[in-house]
């Protein structure tokens, strides 16, 4: 089902503007927002998940009015938050039990099944008997994806779900949100590139309270092709390259520096054209060097 987010917009008494008329059209399967910290991803998510109210603006579930029908929504969302907490005093298969009594599931035996089940699926049906509070970060993250998808939910929205995670459980994490399902909806929220380029069709780039980019994964990075231009460069030169070029990034590679450069036409000086990745998309975006946007 389409999760259509029209002009939602979210000032805090503060006077931050974390949401400024954010428009999203957002299709079953994986859907990825990437932008930095404090771009208003968790402010989207939270009021997605109804637990945050908007000042203006409106969203759907198909025909499901999420703002208004926030006891229906319930019934469809999983949700893992960004802080997600444990009783560590638990184990994992209390936990979940009791939070499958509280989604309604009240028959012991169908529970079971479904406890079972979801345990298997997330890996952790070995340690259910341990206390929650000896979990890694990763085995935490994927008692999280248990819990949200306790109930069949239609929704499924994780926000930061891999920050912190060990590359290895990273992978473990990725695996288990692709098989979740491309009839779900299913927001992931992150900072981190690769999440959105392993996992989702679709995505969009927030800063700032804005979206400054949004469609199939693939085409945006298509829109960058001929647009990358790379060379090593002495780290005592990067300043004054910076100046000449619309440098969007900059990483030590085997203990050297290499350059991406943005520019429409060879920009010289021993440039060489790079293959474009989601990663030049997003830098060149948040520079506000790109715009190109292909409409889902
Ligand atoms: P992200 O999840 O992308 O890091 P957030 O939605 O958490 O972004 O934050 C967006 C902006 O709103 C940030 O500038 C943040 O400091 C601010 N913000 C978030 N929550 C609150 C709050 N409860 N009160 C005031 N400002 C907030």
């Amino acid at each position: 089902m389409q999760l259509q987010i029209r002009n939602l917009s979210k000032t805090y008494s503060n006077g931050v503007v974390a949401l400024d008329k954010v428009s999203l059209n957002i299709p079953s399967g994986m859907f990825g927002l990437l932008g930095p910290n404090g771009a208003g991803k968790s402010t989207l998510m939270r009021t997605l998940a109804t637990l945050q109210e908007c000042d203006s603006g409106s969203v759907f579930f198909g025909e499901l009015d999420v703002l208004d029908d926030k006891d229906e929504i319930r019934r469809l969302l999983g949700y893992l938050p960004q802080d997600f907490g444990l009783y560590p005093k638990v184990t994992a298969y209390e936990l979940l039990d009791h939070f499958a009594v509280l989604k309604g599931l009240s028959n012991r035996t169908r529970r079971r099944e479904v406890v079972d089940g979801l345990l298997q699926q997330t890996n952790l049906f070995d340690v259910r008997h341990q206390r929650l509070g000896g979990f890694s970060g990763g085995m935490r993250q994927r008692f999280g994806i248990a819990q949200a998808l306790l109930g069949d939910p239609q929704l499924i929205i994780v926000d930061e779900p891999t920050a912190g995670l060990d590359p290895e459980e990273r992978v473990r994490f990725h695996n288990l949100l692709s098989d979740i399902g491309d009839d779900k909806t299913v927001l992931l929220s992150t900072h981190i590139v690769s999440d959105v380029a392993d996992l989702c069709a679709n995505m969009a780039i927030i800063n700032k309270g804005h979206v400054l980019l949004s469609g199939p994964t693939q085409s945006l990075i298509d829109a960058v092709r001929d647009k990358i231009w790379a060379r090593f460069v002495d780290k005592k030169d990067l300043a004054s390259f910076q100046q000449r070029h619309a440098v969007i990034s900059s990483r030590l590679l085997s203990g050297r520096t290499l350059i991406h450069v943005y520019s429409d036409s060879d920009p010289g000086e021993g440039f060489e054209e790079a293959i474009g990745e989601l990663e030049d998309v997003y830098f060149a975006t948040i520079a506000g060097r790109h715009r190109a946007a292909a409409e889902l």
